[in-house]
């Protein structure tokens, strides 16, 4: 059910909310008891447990400090004295006008701010450049052309506006060229302000400078001279643009009201949600299929409780390390750390609010995907490394034997790269390694994994491809780096050996294969690719 319908239904629910609130207090106020306290109180709760989370926020504000007062005085003995009578009355008839007129519109607004959908396009970027040294400028453009982003330059800020575009995604800017009151300007724009990523390069590497840059919402900082091996990780880092996922969320959740409430927020954040209800029939499939990003799991069920499942998704080897979010009515903090001892990550206590809902379910994932790619990925071409390219060959290696698929495999390694290093040093040479690797991730298919097997020397696995069409797509590379050679800062080449998979060969036995094809290549003068001829076809 979508946000809007489930708020328009909860809208619906309120003259009803209305009309026994103002009876229970009217019951409270002519006899009051105990028993009268207490049903007040009940329908107070009532409202400020669920008003927030369908959209009435004021309405669940007011609740809440309501609660608050009277909360001391439920099932207690004690009685309010008259003063907090009158401010009980007073809070109350506050609530209950506002619940004459429920706003038809939600907090929506807060959401967008705070959560614009997540940059998940790989088309091309757009990225904003305010710099007025030409020279520097049409650096910056060059080097940043040819890995793939759209640039625009302008001399300066009083042209930004007309320069955005839908996929403008990252704007920098020279700190040095500007004044104050347009470095003020700059931190105040609209986009900015709702966080699209702004990197400062400057010649002043002080403390001052790095804080005026933080001030106006700065969230890089690059001293010249540019170093554009760093300036493309602040780019990448700032805007995900390796994210080619979307974050998946599992909800468990016996209540399907309350999982469809959480799957629509997660939804207009750009989740991707599956939600189980019924956990026995299908959290099995739903583990093993969706293979979530982050759990988030009803601590009380009719049939088995949360803490029991987060056990069972403990013992799941590709879900050791994925977060779980306990969500429950439960407010005492005892059991939520007893809830967390069984692993969790963290605990939400209904009712949740959708920014509370966001904020803990991003971070989490953010986290979780940090420590996953520390452990999966190589951190200077952000390529697979070596013990998970390795590992997922194995995993495409039982795939083709099961669906009966070719597949094959290729060792690709730069050609005299110790020269390159050499002749231009070493930070050259990293940029020559990230841009080929962007490059492979550019050329390739989504779905062809690619691993960086050592220095210079990387591994490419293309399932469901027999080795004629990977060579192709060798070719298609080789003439994108011979293209882009014009933009580089050193020309370069590579060469390849590629071997077809077959019969009940180990990854160990493809890969040596593969190896000895491009040893080949590089005694046949290198810059080309050769297929091993004894592939074990039939
Ligand atoms: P060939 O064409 O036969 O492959 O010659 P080559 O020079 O590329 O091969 P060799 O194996 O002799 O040298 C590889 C060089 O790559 C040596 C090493 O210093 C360099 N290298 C390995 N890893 C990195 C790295 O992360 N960054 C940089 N800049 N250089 C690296
Ligand atoms: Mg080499
Ligand atoms: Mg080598």
């Amino acid at each position: 059910m979508q946000d809007e319908e489930l708020q328009r239904s909860y809208r619906e629910q309120i003259p009803q909310l209305l009309s026994e609130l103002a009876e229970a207090a009217k019951q409270w106020n002519k006899t009051p008891s105990q028993e009268s306290f207490d049903q007040f109180f009940s329908k107070v709760l009532d409202i400020s447990g669920s008003a927030e989370m369908f959209g009435q926020i004021s309405i669940g504000t007011v609740a809440k400090s309501l609660q608050s007062e009277m909360s001391p005085f439920f099932r207690s003995k004690e009685i309010p004295d008259k003063s907090l009578i009158k401010r009980i009355n007073g809070i109350n008839e506050q609530l209950l006008s506002m619940m004459q007129q429920p706003t038809g519109d939600q907090n929506t607004n807060i959401r967008e701010v705070l959560f614009k959908p997540k940059v998940i396009d790989d088309g091309l970027m757009h990225i904003l450049v305010i710099e007025d040294d030409p020279k520097l400028a049409v650096d910056i453009k060059h080097k940043l052309s040819s890995t793939s982003f759209e640039i625009t330059i302008i001399p300066n800020i009083a042209q930004i506006q007309p320069s955005f575009k839908d996929n403008t995604r990252c704007i920098i800017a020279n700190l040095d060229d500007m004044n104050d009151k347009q470095i003020e300007l700059l931190g105040n724009i609209e986009e900015v302000r709702s966080s699209l990523p702004l990197i400062f390069i400057s010649d002043d590497n002080s403390i001052d400078a790095r804080l005026k840059a933080v001030q106006a919402g700065g969230q890089a900082f690059i001293t010249k001279p540019v170093d554009y091996t760093q300036l493309l990780q602040a780019i990448d880092s700032l805007t995900e643009r390796q994210l080619v996922q979307k974050y998946r969320v599992l909800i468990v959740d016996d209540q399907k009201s309350l999982s469809d409430y959480y799957s629509s927020i997660l939804e207009e954040a750009d989740f991707e949600v599956m939600s189980v209800n019924d956990p026995q029939i299908n959290l099995m499939p739903a583990l093993t299929d969706f293979v979530p990003d982050l759990i988030l799991l009803d601590l009380y069920m009719p049939y088995c409780n949360g803490q029991d499942l987060a056990g069972i998704i403990r013992q799941m080897d590709n879900l050791l390390s994925v977060p779980l979010v306990f969500l429950s009515a439960e407010s005492s903090t005892d059991l939520q750390l007893r809830a967390m001892s069984t692993g969790a990550d963290a605990f939400l206590t209904k009712p949740v609010s959708p920014d509370d809902l966001l904020l803990t379910v991003q971070s989490r994932i953010k986290r979780g995907r940090a420590v996953h790619d520390l452990v999966t990925k190589d951190p200077l071409s952000g390529l697979l490394n070596r013990r998970e390219s390795i590992r997922r060959l194995d995993e495409e290696i039982s795939r083709s034997r099961r669906n009966d698929t070719p597949l094959s495999v290729a060792m690709l390694d730069l050609d005299h790269f110790k020269k390159i290093n050499d002749t231009q040093g070493h930070a050259i040479g990293d940029w020559v390694i990230k841009f080929f690797s962007r490059s492979m991730q550019k050329i390739f298919r989504e779905s062809d994994i690619i691993g960086r097997h050592g220095g210079e020397e990387f591994i490419v696995i293309f399932p469901d491809t027999e080795p004629e069409a990977a060579q192709l797509a060798c070719k298609r590379l080789k003439k994108y780096i011979k293209e882009s050679e014009k933009d580089l800062p050193c020309a370069f080449t590579y060469s390849g050996g590629l071997a077809f998979a077959g019969g009940d060969e180990s990854s160990n036995s493809i890969l040596e294969r593969a190896d000895v094809a491009l040893y080949k290549a590089k005694e046949k003068g290198r810059n080309k690719v050769i297929t091993a001829t004894d592939n074990p076809r039939s």
